[in-house]
C-alpha cells in the first residue's frame, strides 16, 4: 500500500505494518475497497476528490493518540476530518492517514455551569439538539450538518453571533492530542498560548477531541424564517434590509440573499427557478417582541412566500440544510464588510442576475454586535471591525459547468471586493486562495500563531489545513 510522507515523498506500507496499527485501535481501519471507505474519504464539496491511503474511524482519544504515534513513527502525512464541510477540502489528502472523527459525537450538558462538552466529531445539529433539551444554546452556524470542529477552529458565526460573538469566543476549553501524541487541555488557565491559537488558527496545533462551549438561555420557541419577493422588488427589499439591519437589536439577525427560487413547497410553483430576493430573519429573544420587530419585513410589498413565524429554535437551525447538500460542486468568494452601501446593493442585484445555476446565491450575513466589542487580539479570528459577510456562493452539479460557475463567482467578487474591510473569513476560502488572502483573514495574529505553532508542532505534523509554518 503506497502512502504519502509528510515531506511529500512516498512509502510502501507493508501489510504487517498496517495490521500493527489495526491492533492498536478500537475503531475501524479502512482502505480503498472497504465498505465505508468512500463515505469517509468524500467531503461535502464534490470539486474535491482525494483518496487517503488509510482511514481510521476513531472511537475515542486513545485511537487518536495511536494514529498520531503511528504517523510519527512512519512520517506519514496526516489529515483530520470533522464534518468534512470545508469548501477547500482541507479534511482530506491523497495518500494520507485520515482521522475520521465522525463517530465521536457525544454531547454532555452541565445545566448548572451552563456549559456543553462536545466530542470533536459532532455536527452543529448534535450540539443544538442536546442543549435545547435544557432550553440552552451556544453560537453555531446556519447549516446543522456542518462540523463543530472546523467551524469553531476557524471562528464560526450564526444566528446568535450578534449577541455573543464568534463561536470561538464562546469556547472555554478544548482537549487536544498534540504532535507528540499527548492529550492536553487548553483553556485560559492551562496551556493558554495553545488555547489562544486554537480559537481561529484551525487544525494547526493538534487533533482536537473535545470542545467546551458556554451556553445561554435560548428558545425553545423563537421567531424565524424567510420572506421572499420576485427579484424585480430587490431595490426596495435590499434598502429595507439595510435600514432594518442598522437598527436591529442584538436578538435579531438579518440575512439577505438573491438566487433562483428553489422548488420549496412554500414558494408558488410558477416561481420555481425564477430569480428572487429574500430576507432570512431570526429573533432569538422573547417571541412576542420578535413578532413586533419582524412585522415590517412581512408587511413589505407583495411577498411570494412567507415562512417567518414562531418556530422551535432547533428547527430554525436546520431550515437551510436542504439548500446545501453534500456532493454538489461548490465555489465561494467572500469578504467582510463594515456596512451595507446602497452601491453594494446595486452590485448584488447586477451579479445575482448573472447567476449560472439554479443553486447559486449572493448572500449578505449580519454579524455586527458582540464580536466588535472585543480586542482584536482576543483570538486569532480577529476581524473585530467586520459587521457583515458577503458570500458569493456558486453551487452546481456537473463538472462541465465548472468554468462558467467559477467565472461568475470570480467576476462578482472582483466587482464587489472594493466594499470589503480588507479582511476575509478563513472558513469560507476555496482551494485556490492566495497566501495574501490568508494574511487578510488572520492579519496581525499570524506572527503570534507562528510562535504557538513552533512550540506545539515544530515539525509541522499538522499541515493539511491553512498551514502556519513553524518559525
Ligand atoms: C454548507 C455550509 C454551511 C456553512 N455555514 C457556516 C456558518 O453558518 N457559519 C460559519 O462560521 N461557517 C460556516 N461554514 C464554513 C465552515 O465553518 C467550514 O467549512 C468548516 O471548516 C467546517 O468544519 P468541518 O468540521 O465540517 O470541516 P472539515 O472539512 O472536516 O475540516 C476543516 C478543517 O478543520 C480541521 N479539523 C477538523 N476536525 C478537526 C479536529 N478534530 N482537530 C483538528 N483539526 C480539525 C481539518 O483538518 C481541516 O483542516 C459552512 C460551510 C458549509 C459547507
Amino acid at each position: 500500500m503506497k502512502a504519502r510522507l509528510m515531506n511529500g515523498g512516498e512509502i510502501d506500507l507493508k501489510q504487517d505494518t498496517i495490521d500493527a496499527l489495526r491492533m492498536r485501535l478500537r475503531g475501524a481501519l479502512l482502505m480503498p475497497g472497504d465498505s465505508s471507505y468512500e463515505e469517509s474519504r468524500t467531503v461535502w464539496n464534490a470539486m474535491i476528490d482525494k483518496k487517503p491511503a488509510l482511514v481510521v474511524r476513531c472511537l475515542g482519544v486513545a485511537d487518536v493518540i495511536a494514529c498520531v504515534q503511528f504517523a510519527r513513527e512512519h512520517n506519514l502525512l496526516l489529515c483530520i476530518k470533522g464534518g468534512g464541510h470545508n469548501i477547500a477540502g482541507l479534511a482530506t489528502a491523497n495518500g494520507a492517514l485520515m482521522l475520521d472523527m465522525s463517530l465521536m459525537r457525544g454531547v454532555w450538558v452541565d445545566k448548572q455551569r451552563m456549559v456543553a462538552h462536545a466530542q470533536a466529531g459532532c455536527l452543529l445539529g448534535d450540539v443544538d439538539r442536546e442543549t435545547q433539551v435544557h432550553r440552552l444554546a451556544t453560537v453555531l452556524g446556519f447549516i446543522s450538518l456542518t462540523g463543530i470542529a472546523g467551524l469553531t477552529l476557524g471562528g464560526g458565526f450564526g444566528y446568535l453571533t450578534r449577541r455573543w460573538g464568534w463561536t470561538s469566543d464562546n469556547v472555554i476549553g478544548m482537549d487536544v492530542v498534540t504532535a507528540d501524541a499527548r492529550l492536553v487541555h487548553a483553556s485560559s488557565d492551562e496551556n493558554a498560548d495553545l488555547f489562544w491559537g486554537l480559537r481561529g488558527g484551525g487544525g494547526n496545533f493538534g487533533v482536537v477531541t473535545g470542545i467546551e462551549y458556554v451556553l445561554y438561555p435560548v428558545g425553545p420557541e423563537i421567531v424565524g424564517g424567510i420572506v421572499a419577493w420576485p427579484a424585480s422588488e430587490a431595490p426596495g427589499v435590499l434598502a429595507l434590509y439595510r435600514t432594518l439591519a442598522e437598527k436591529a437589536p442584538p436578538e435579531l439577525t438579518l440575512v439577505a440573499f438573491m438566487r433562483p427560487a428553489p422548488p420549496a413547497p412554500w414558494l408558488p410553483k410558477e416561481m420555481h427557478g425564477k430569480p428572487i430576493v429574500a430576507i432570512l430573519a431570526c429573533h432569538s429573544g422573547n417571541p412576542e417582541e420578535g413578532e413586533k420587530i419582524v412585522a415590517p419585513i412581512k408587511a413589505f410589498g407583495t411577498p411570494i412566500g412567507d415562512i417567518l413565524v414562531r418556530r422551535p429554535y432547533a428547527q430554525m437551525q436546520t431550515l437551510l440544510d436542504a439548500t446545501q447538500p453534500k456532493g454538489r460542486r461548490y465555489y465561494w468568494k467572500s469578504e467582510y464588510l463594515s456596512r451595507i452601501e446602497p452601491e453594494l446593493c446595486e452590485k448584488v442585484i447586477e451579479h445575482a442576475a448573472k447567476i449560472q445555476s439554479p443553486y447559486s446565491a449572493v448572500i449578505l450575513f449580519q454579524i455586527e454586535g458582540t464580536l466588535n466589542t472585543l480586542e482584536d487580539d482576543h483570538s486569532p479570528v480577529g476581524n473585530r471591525d467586520a459587521r457583515y459577510v458577503l458570500n458569493i456562493a456558486g453551487s452546481w452539479e456537473q463538472a462541465d459547468q465548472d468554468r462558467s460557475n467559477i467565472q461568475w463567482a470570480r467576476n462578482a467578487w472582483h466587482d464587489m471586493k472594493s466594499f470589503s474591510t480588507g479582511g476575509a473569513y478563513i472558513n469560507f476560502m476555496t482551494e485556490d486562495e492566495s497566501p495574501e488572502r490568508i494574511k487578510a483573514a488572520l492579519g496581525k495574529g499570524l506572527e503570534r500563531l507562528a510562535t504557538v505553532k513552533t512550540k506545539w508542532d515544530p515539525e509541522n505534523v499538522f499541515r493539511t489545513n491553512r498551514n502556519i509554518k513553524p518559525a
